[in-house]
């Protein structure tokens, strides 16, 4: 996210929060200048894959206010611009344009998280995809009540929606349709953070 401060990024940072709250992403890359032992006694949770450290999102740090460890915040946080952002910095969309970006696809975030309530079983504490996909790994069985099988399908649509939205306006390298998208790091993404 960007600095706290009262421009026009931050307010856009500020209203948006999805690079920090695992909607947009699974984890964040360490780099050679972060200190794991700073971060987790900050309350990161960290993870090692071969080799290489990830802090695991939903992020500790990110709340109400933003990020709580803003000055001690990991490298990639610190260079991370979403799709959004750069087309405002480069003036490609007004702060009101990218604003409306901004709630409607966050707006699309909570009839997913709405849906997942409804299904039930998915861990808050996981990033958005982990969770939609726990929801429908969950067996189709002949006894499950028409509202619920509504409800999965109207989670495919709504997953299948914001996914096509995150991909047009928010990450640097789509990631395609929602069945492809693994918590795999795709090229470009691999360089920032890893896709949720
Ligand atoms: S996804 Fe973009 S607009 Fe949203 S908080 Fe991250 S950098 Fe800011
Ligand atoms: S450390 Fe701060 S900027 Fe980085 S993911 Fe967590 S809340 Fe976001």
């Amino acid at each position: 996210m960007t600095p706290p401060d009262p421009t026009a990024a931050s307010r856009l940072c500020a209203a948006c929060g999805m690079c920090c709250n695992g909607v947009l992403f699974h984890t964040v890359q360490m780099q050679p200048t972060d200190s794991p032992g700073s971060l987790s006694a900050l309350g990161l949770k960290l993870k090692r894959k071969r080799g290489e450290r990830f802090l695991l999102q939903p992020c500790p740090a990110f709340g109400e206010s933003g990020c709580s460890i803003y000055d001690a915040r990991p490298q990639r946080c610190r260079l991370f611009e979403c799709r959004q952002l750069k087309r405002w910095s480069a003036g490609e969309v007004t702060e009101e344009g990218a604003l409306g970006a901004i709630h409607s696809a966050r707006e699309q975030v909570a009839e997913i998280l709405a849906l997942l309530e409804r299904l039930g079983g998915t861990n808050p504490k996981h990033p958005l995809s982990k969770r939609w996909k726990a929801a429908l790994a969950v067996p189709m069985d002949p006894s499950m009540p028409p509202s619920k099988r509504s409800d999965r399908d109207q989670l495919l649509r709504a997953i299948r929606s914001l996914n096509a939205v995150l991909d047009r306006d928010f990450r640097i390298v789509p990631v395609g349709d929602c069945e492809e998208v693994e918590p795999q790091v795709s090229p470009m993404n691999a360089a920032w953070k890893t896709p949720g």
